[in-house]
């Protein structure tokens, strides 16, 4: 504990990084302390030597005190000032002994020598000169005060010649102490410099070493007879050899015969002519399989340029070269096709592991198709792709998109605008994908124009239009003639054909059924009279007032025809002859006082009817009607504007 302390006390102060300054430090922390160390025995010897004067003890303790302040500066940093004090007060502590003593040849003066030598090794050349210069002068003064008298008279003098080679040999052994001292100072900042610097050359290498073992590729490194130094892990992972395996080994248990000759020729050639090589070879594996590699090799000189080791580096590029293999094979089947077609355009196309797209090949039946150099479509996959028109490049993108997903084969048509030309046209896109063993996506496509192809489809379809339309139309027209033929124009009651067509129909439904079938014949009368008197127009308005009048009375299930120029025929399903007439009769009565104005003419008519039923009048229309006929001319010949029934002959 208090050893340690003690120890603690006594250490000088280091200045980290600052040689000099520790090393000065050192040489004042020694003085001071052997100095406190001398004088204390003094102090306790005067002390026990009773006679000794007060003033001695006081001077003791000053020099203590001043010993222990130097000290504390020296532990602050203060070398310059504890070093000058320390040798300011050694200088005239000197000269006060000698003068008390009063001879200059006492051990005193000795002291001058480690004085000179203290102050050259503190203040280095200017120490070492105002040094000599001080203590030559002091004791030249010292002598000539002595021999005036000045001092007591000395019990040993020396002469001035004697005094003067005494300072030349402190002057050069403190020139020699310099010399010594800076030599050392050089050599020890040398050797701090060069272990700082072996230090930092030590992690370099670590570093290195740490790069070279994690590297992707292999490394090799042979000695001069071309013996394996060192392999890297990459090199076991690729070559399939252990590195003790290999260590001592030549290279060559690597090589086959598929390496040219002149490769390995090639390459002695280069390193030791001091240059880098660079080349291929294929080499075999432990396990006997073979693979490519690519190799850079050089020398590794030392200092002075002199070749020690050889160095190569190596990658495996059997898979590269596989890859460009088969592309090289598939272009070249490409340029075959495409020599070949006129209007297509083949195109490899792929998306790398990004999704990045772009075209890896065009034929030059692009450029014919598209307007697009193939270097242009080749360097930007975008060119290509703003031709298609845009309505179409969102299915465009979306099929790709999908299609990098699940790799389908697409087809789709494309509207593209020729770059040169402006045109558009119709393109068809057939494209086939491939995975890569890297991650990316290739696809193998072709592009035709089918422009013609799309305009006689495009035409094809709008004469299928047309067709469809005209169709329709007469369709719609042949329906309409129909209408027509079946009803008559003036009053758009049905017509005598329509009459043809239904009542056989009734006629046989009638008798099926064993229901009674009237029939009316209506026929104006005196007409041609109000044709004669009024107008065939003012006829016409008659006619067309009476089929009106008719239509009123009829029911949902009879059947009414213009049978005639003024002549009308009703068909009565299931009912007796009675209920007819009834029928009848009310439309005569109608029609008698019915008052039809014309150009401020009112017309008045009457009609006669004629009426004959099935069963009882007949069993088929044709006789109904002849029968109905005959009881219309009874009407008429009874007067007209009345209702008969036939009633037979
Ligand atoms: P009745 O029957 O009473 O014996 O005398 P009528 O004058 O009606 O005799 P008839 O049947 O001989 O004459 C029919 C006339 O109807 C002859 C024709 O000029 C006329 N007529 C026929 N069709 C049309 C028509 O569409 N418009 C006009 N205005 N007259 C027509
Ligand atoms: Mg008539
Ligand atoms: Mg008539």
């Amino acid at each position: 504990m208090l050893t340690s302390r003690l120890k603690r006390w006594f250490a000088p102060p280091v200045f980290e990084g600052d040689l000099k300054r520790t090393h000065r430090a050192n040489i004042l922390n020694i003085i001071i302390i052997s100095s406190i160390l001398l004088v204390l025995p003094v102090f306790f010897a005067n002390f026990l030597d009773r006679q000794t004067p007060i003033r001695n003890f006081f001077i003791d303790i000053i020099f203590i005190a001043g010993s222990l302040y130097l000290r504390h500066n020296l532990h602050c940093g203060r070398i310059t000032f504890v070093a000058f004090s320390t040798l300011f007060f050694g200088f005239i502590s000197v000269i006060l002994t000698i003068i008390s003593d009063g001879t200059i040849r006492t051990p005193a003066t000795s002291i001058f020598l480690l004085w000179v030598v203290m102050a050259t090794v503190f203040f280095e050349l200017r120490g070492f000169i105002f040094s000599t210069i001080a203590t030559s002068l002091a004791v030249i003064g010292l002598i000539l005060a002595q021999q005036a008298g000045m001092m007591p008279a000395p019990v040993y003098t020396v002469s001035l010649i004697q005094w003067f080679v005494l300072t030349l040999t402190a002057g050069i052994t403190g020139g020699l102490t310099y010399v010594a001292y800076q030599t050392t100072q050089k050599a020890l900042t040398r050797a701090e410099q060069e272990i700082a610097k072996r230090e930092q050359v030590e992690q370099e290498l670590r570093k290195l070493t740490r790069a070279v073992e994690q590297s992707p590729v292999s490394i090799v490194i042979t000695n001069l007879e071309g013996l394996i130094e060192y392999v890297n892990p990459r090199f076991v992972q690729d070559s399939g050899y252990s590195s003790a395996e290999v260590l001592g080994k030549n290279p060559r248990i690597l090589k086959t015969d598929l390496t040219p000759p002149e490769t390995h020729h090639q390459l002695w050639k280069t390193i030791t002519a001091g240059k880098e090589w660079r080349g291929e070879f294929v080499n075999r594996r432990k396990d006997g399989s073979l693979y490519d590699e690519s190799a850079t090799i050089s020398a590794i000189t030392d200092l002075h340029g002199v070749v020690t080791h050889y160095l190569a580096v190596k990658e495996d590029i059997t898979e590269r070269k596989r890859i460009e293999q088969s592309l090289q094979e598939i272009r070249s089947r490409l340029h075959l096709l495409s020599d070949n077609l006129e209007t297509a355009a083949l195109y490899v196309y792929s998306h790398d592991v990004q999704g990045q797209p772009h075209f890896e090949y065009l034929s030059a039946g692009m450029e014919k198709l598209t307007g697009i150099k193939v270097e242009d479509g080749l360097r930007d996959a975008a060119n290509l792709h703003a031709l298609i028109l845009p309505e179409y490049r969102p299915r465009l993108i979306e099929l790709e998109i999908r299609s990098k997903g699940d790799l389908e084969s697409f087809e789709i048509e494309v509207r593209q605008r020729h770059a040169m030309t402006g045109e558009i046209h119709w393109a068809l896109l057939r494209s086939t994908p491939r995975r890569r063993p890297d991650g990316s996506t290739v696809w193998y496509g072709v592009q035709m124009d089918i422009t013609a192809r799309k305009r006689s489809e495009q035409l094809l379809e709008a004469a299928n239009e047309d067709l469809r339309r005209y169709v329709k139309e007469i369709e719609h027209l042949q329906a309409e003639l129909r209408e027509q033929s079946l009803h008559d124009p003036l009053t758009g009651l049905h017509n005598r054909r329509y009459l043809n067509e239904t009542l056989g129909r009734e006629m046989i439904q009638a008798e099926r059924e064993n229901l009674p079938v009237s029939i009316i014949l209506a026929d104006i009368d005196h007409f041609k009279k109000i044709n004669d008197t009024y107008g065939h127009q003012a006829g016409d308005i008659v006619l067309i007032e009476i089929a009106c009048l008719i239509k009123e009375h009829a029911r949902g299930s009879d059947i009414i025809c213009r049978y005639g120029g003024e002549e009308f025929l009703l068909v009565l399903l299931n009912t007796m002859p009675d209920a007819a007439a009834k029928r009848a009769d009310e439309i005569r009565q109608r029609a008698a006082a019915l008052r039809i104005h014309h150009e401020q003419e009112t017309i008045m008519v009457t009609i006669s009817f004629g009426l004959a039923t099935y069963p009882d009048h007949g069993t088929n229309a044709e006789e109904l009607i002849i029968k109905a006929d005959h009881a219309l001319y009874q009407s008429k010949h009874a007067g007209r504007n009345r209702v008969t029934i036939w009633q037979g002959e």
